[in-house]
């Protein structure tokens, strides 16, 4: 019998387990694979190391700063090149993120980088929103429809797809606004309007940016949770599989073949049990990585990078990051050489399981990177050729998992499964799930 096991050593378990155990708890931590950090984790590629996955948290709320000071990493906190990142309508039109915005949201619809994307009609509809009495659209079930009866189709299909597309790999309709903008709902009903509940919790974010990252990367995050799993002595089991999640239980098979029943006072798990979640269509994602030397990149002609709209034609990437851009930090370390990060949308069905989570290095003349580079090219309009590639490298992802997990009465759910995709909300949750259990 021990106090707590925690299912799944990805971010969230790792700072549940840390939390509990600093605060006298004896916890078992059961991660399936042989490496901890689930989806956050670093690649080699060109000789530099970068983030396979995650390279930012958000700061609408200060749960990862906050974590990262008491990790040690307070002082490495850093925040994007406030150039920003573009976005490409469907029509093929590409602009700058307008300033005031939540997930494409706009926050003020007359502003005039809001009329460079929409133009005057759309964003005259958009504004309408001011008019509106506030609980239109407050009980809307998606995202979507909420941004459509406030502001219009239009302001929905220029800004809002494109940017939650690059952002949750999904369309805004199939989005609950609860999950991925907490608060939205309710500051609209407070203060009337959408835009103005958008520029209310654009205002309650800690930084100046809507993200910030991680000199060396957010995987140093993970690092440092890793070492505090010994400092605190949190009994870590590798290649350990749950099977069966109970309030008081968890079955355990471990990668040669063994099983083991662990019984705890409380349970946690970040993982959702299959038998009690309808299983949800996912997307995968594919991140190309290309460390390029091309001197005109110098000038960021697209920013920070740019989101694409999902059914603009042409390219096939949905997102590009301009990482030696967007972070000062990995400018410094690539030495005058580019790393550029391409995500595409992959069908599910393709993902086969080992290759999640695995970086496979690219030949910038195979398909692969010739797709890398021609889509490079065309989002950036330089020249990205396979001939000044140093380095490339692929990673597939599950997309973010758009149903409630389900789990047995008395589970405590932690996690992406539980809180959605994104450290700022797993964080806050996995510690308040800690703190409940740490005060029982
Ligand atoms: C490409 C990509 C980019 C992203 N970018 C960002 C970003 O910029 N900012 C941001 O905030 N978020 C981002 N995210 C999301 C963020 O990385 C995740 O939401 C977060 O890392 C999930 O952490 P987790 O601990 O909930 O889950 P995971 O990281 O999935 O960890 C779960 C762990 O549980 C283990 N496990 C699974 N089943 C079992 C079982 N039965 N028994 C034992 N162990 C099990 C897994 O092996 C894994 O280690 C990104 C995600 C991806 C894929």
């Amino acid at each position: 019998m021990t106090d707590v096991v925690v299912v799944g050593g990805g971010v969230a378990g790792l700072v549940a387990a840390r939390d509990l155990a600093k605060g006298g708890a004896h916890v078992v931590l059961v991660e399936a694979s042989d490496v901890l950090g689930g989806m956050i984790r670093r690649h080699t590629v060109a000789g530099l190391d970068l983030d396979m996955g995650a390279d930012s948290f958000a700061t609408r709320n200060d749960a990862v700063g906050r974590l990262a000071i008491e990790l040690g990493l307070g002082n490495e906190v850093t925040t994007p090149d406030p150039r920003g990142a573009w976005l490409m309508t469907r029509d093929g039109r590409t602009f700058p993120i307008p300033q005031t915005g939540l997930l494409g949201i706009p926050g003020s619809p007359m502003a005039a980088d809001v009329l460079a994307v929409v133009g005057q009609r759309a964003a005259l509809r958009a504004q309408m929103d001011s008019l509106l009495p506030s609980p239109v659209g407050s009980k809307a079930t998606s995202l979507g429809a909420m941004v459509r009866t406030r502001m219009g189709a239009q302001v929905l299909d220029d800004l809002v797809v494109p940017i939650v597309a690059g952002v949750h790999s999904t369309h805004p309709d199939r989005l609950d606004p609860d999950r991925v903008a907490p608060g939205l709902r309710a500051a609209m009903l407070r203060e009337g309007s959408l835009a103005r509940a958008v520029l209310a919790l654009r205002a309650r974010a800690t930084a100046g940016s809507a993200v910030q990252g991680i000199r060396g990367g957010i995987v140093r995050l993970v690092d440092e949770l890793v070492a505090d799993m010994e400092t605190y002595h949190v009994d870590v089991r590798m290649g350990a599989r749950a099977t069966a999640v109970e309030q008081h239980a968890v079955d355990v098979v471990t990668a040669d073949g063994g099983a083991e029943r662990l019984v705890a006072e409380h349970v946690l798990s970040s993982t959702s049990d299959p038998d009690r979640t309808t299983p949800a269509a996912r997307t995968g994602i594919e991140l190309v990585t290309l460390v390029v030397d091309r001197p005109e990149l110098d000038a960021a002609p697209r920013g920070t990078g740019m989101l694409v709209h999902p059914d603009a034609t042409g390219v096939r990437a949905k997102a590009i990051t301009h990482s030696t851009v967007k972070w000062p930090w990995l400018a410094e370390a690539a030495e005058g050489r580019h790393v550029l990060r391409l995500s595409y949308a992959v069908p599910a069905a393709d993902d086969d399981a080992a290759r999640v989570g695995t970086s496979r290095p690219v030949d910038p003349a195979d398909p692969t990177g010739r797709r890398a580079t021609d889509d490079a090219t065309a989002l950036l309009g330089v020249p990205v050729t396979p001939a000044s590639v140093v380095g490339a490298a692929s990673v597939r992802w599950q997309g973010p998992d758009t149903t409630a997990a389900g789990l047995a009465d008395g589970v405590v759910g932690i996690g992406e499964a539980s809180a959605g995709r994104g450290l700022a909300g797993i964080v806050a949750s996995s510690r308040a799930a800690a703190e409940r259990i740490l005060d029982s």
